[in-house]
This record gives C-alpha cells, sequence and structure tokens, in this order.
C-alpha cells in the first residue's frame, strides 16, 4: 500500500504533523522507534494544558487520538533507509519491510552527548538539566551551578542566575573574555576553574560537585547545553541540505519545513536550533499543512 505520507519519528514533531494529514483525510503512517527525548524527565512543562505531566503520558494520549483516524497507521520500529520511488519514496525499516508513501516528514529527534562526567548521566532529566524554561521553576532559590561546555556557557551561567545563586563552572572547556567575567561578577554568578571530578548525592539527587583538587561546590541543580546528535542519517541519505545549529547540525527547512529535497518535510529538534515540547509541536503542525498541500496544489 501506497501512503500518502510517512512519518519518520512519532513523537511531538511527528503526531503533529500525523494529525494534521489525517484530519485533511489523507493516509499517514507514522515509524516510531518509542524513545522521545524528554524520556529521562518525569514531566515535562511548559505545554499548555499538560504543564508537569509525564511525557510518556503526553505521547500515550496524542498517539491514542492519531491512531483514531481511519488512515493512520502507527507501526513500531526503526526506519534505517529512505529514497526516491519514482514520485515518491521508499522507506525501509530495520526488519526489512519497505513502506512507500508520496511524500515524508523527519520528525526522528536529536540525542544528547553529555560529558563523561560520573554522576551526570543518571540525574540527566532530574538534577541535570539543559533548559531552565523547561525545569528552572523547579529549583527556583536553590543551588544552581553551570558545567561550561561550549563558548555560550558563560552566557548560559548569566542567565540562569535568574532562577538562584549560580556556580559557573569552567572544567577546562572554555575561558570567558575578560568583559564577560565582569558581567558574571555583576550579576553574581562565581566561577569556579578547577576541573570537576564527580557528582556527589542521594539516588538523582544533587547535593555537590567535586573538583579535583578534592573541594566540593554545593548544588541542588546543575544546568549544561550538550552537543546533540541526530538520531538517524536518514536525511542525508535524502540529500537534504544541513546547517549548523547551536549544538550540531540541523536539517535546513523554509518557513513552511520543507527541506531543500521537494517533497521531504524535517519538523522539531533536528530542524530549528530551539528545543521544546511547543516549538516541535508547531514544526509538525506546519510540516502536516504544507505537506498536505503540496498534494493538493
Ligand atoms: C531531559 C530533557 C527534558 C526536557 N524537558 C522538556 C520540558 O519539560 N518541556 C519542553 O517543552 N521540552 C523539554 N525537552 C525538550 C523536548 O524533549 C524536545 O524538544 C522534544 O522532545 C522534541 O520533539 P521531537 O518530536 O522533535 O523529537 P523527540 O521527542 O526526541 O522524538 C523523536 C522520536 O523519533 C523516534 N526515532 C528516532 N529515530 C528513528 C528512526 N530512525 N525511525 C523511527 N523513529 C525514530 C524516537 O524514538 C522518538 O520517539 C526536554 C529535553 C530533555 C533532553
Amino acid at each position: 500500500m501506497r501512503h500518502d505520507a510517512i512519518v519518520i519519528g512519532g513523537s511531538f514533531a511527528g503526531l503533529s504533523a500525523a494529525t494534521y494529514i489525517a484530519r485533511a483525510t489523507r493516509s499517514v503512517a507514522v515509524i516510531d522507534a518509542g524513545a522521545p527525548r524528554n524520556r529521562f524527565a518525569e514531566a515535562s512543562h511548559g505545554f499548555l494544558a499538560q504543564d508537569g505531566n509525564r511525557p510518556a503520558a503526553i505521547l500515550d494520549a496524542a498517539r491514542a487520538q492519531v491512531a483514531a483516524y481511519p488512515k493512520v497507521t502507527i507501526v513500531a520500529g526503526r526506519a534505517i533507509q529512505a529514497a526516491r520511488a519514482g514520485s515518491g519514496f521508499s522507506v525501509t525499516l530495520q526488519g526489512g519491510e519497505v513502506l512507500e508513501s508520496e511524500r515524508l516528514v523527519l520528525a526522528y529527534g536529536v540525542s544528547d552527548d553529555l560529558p563523561a562526567i560520573p554522576g551526570i548521566a543518571e540525574r540527566w532529566g532530574k538534577s541535570v538539566l539543559h533548559c531552565p524554561y523547561c525545569h528552572g521553576f523547579e529549583f527556583a532559590g536553590q543551588r544552581l551551578a553551570v558545567l561550561a561546555t561550549m563558548p555560550m556557557s558563560a552566557h548560559h551561567a548569566m542567565l540562569i542566575a535568574q532562577w538562584g545563586p549560580t556556580t559557573l563552572l569552567l572544567n577546562e572547556a572554555v575561558t570567558p573574555e575578560q568583559h564577560e567575567l565582569e558581567e558574571l561578577e555583576r550579576r553574581g554568578v562565581a566561577v569556579e576553574t578547577a576541573r570537576v571530578e564527580a557528582l556527589e548525592g542521594e539516588g538523582t539527587t544533587l547535593r555537590g560537585i567535586r573538583l579535583v583538587d578534592g573541594r566540593t561546590v554545593a548544588a541542588d541543580a546543575m544546568f549544561l547545553g550538550p552537543r546533540v546528535r541526530m538520531n538517524s542519517d536518514i536525511a542525508q541519505q535524502l540529500g537534504c541540505a544541513m546547517e549548523e545549529g547551536p549544538g550540531g547540525p540541523i536539517v535546513r527547512t523554509d518557513e513552511l519545513k520543507m527541506t531543500s529535497v521537494q517533497g521531504v518535510f524535517a519538523a522539531g529538534d533536528i530542524a530549528r536550533g530551539m528545543h521544546s515540547v511547543t516549538f516541535a509541536c508547531a514544526d509538525g503542525v506546519m510540516a502536516g499543512v504544507a505537506l498536505h498541500r503540496s498534494l493538493v496544489f
């Protein structure tokens, strides 16, 4: 069976695209590997009417609603290859099954490359965080730290300081300019130059950050800006143009979320610099509407 659209990645961006395609009475297959980026967090914040709800609960409800439309097929699995096939595209799943469609939406998200410091991975999304708008409120007024990972980290620390007393841990990753040091001081951000050895605290809570010289910086939450990597190379297989985002390469799209390849749309974290559930859903809506119009006109 040839679908009007295949959506690769059935999370916030992909399910939003699929909803709009389904509501335009078109057939759509959503292929999803089931590992959304925010699965490490117990609660998602900032998404209207879902504030504080579990990411998996939001997605389960969204998937059930999309699946109730008559021409929607949800496929649990991983797409490994996509190529032109006649006027449309073929997509190969890990198990060898091949699906075909007239159009494609790429919405397979990104993964975070976390620094290899003991104690970070198990606290990711709980007390080690990247986005203050998503999780800063829960730590407002508490002791905060920012682990430098990139030149923007000094700026990140100035922002985080709005939520509580902040220490910037340079960790030999970044050397701030003199004007940045002055600005950090003006905002009351302490700067620590010693390398970080490990995070300390019960379970997934954070109480301190141990430095190689034996001292410990007291902290209840640590923020960092990770490098991100796309979860698939399907955009590259199709020849989609890329551009550099703040954390790594992203798929270049126009304002309709169409890539440089005719008929291929991209939405969510793989196709924008700033990441959130709301942005991903908005992108998915745009891609779904633009995809449908491209089938009509
Ligand atoms: C720890 C953490 C907490 C966060 N908390 C918040 C928050 O509170 N509020 C907020 O607004 N944002 C939050 N975010 C950001 C938010 O998670 C992302 O912006 C959002 O998930 C992006 O949606 P997406 O649909 O683009 O990608 P994702 O949600 O990452 O979904 C991509 C989907 O594609 C699937 N997939 C990947 N490769 C393939 C493939 N080859 N074939 C088929 N399927 C594939 C994946 O398994 C996944 O299900 C958080 C991020 C992190 C890391």
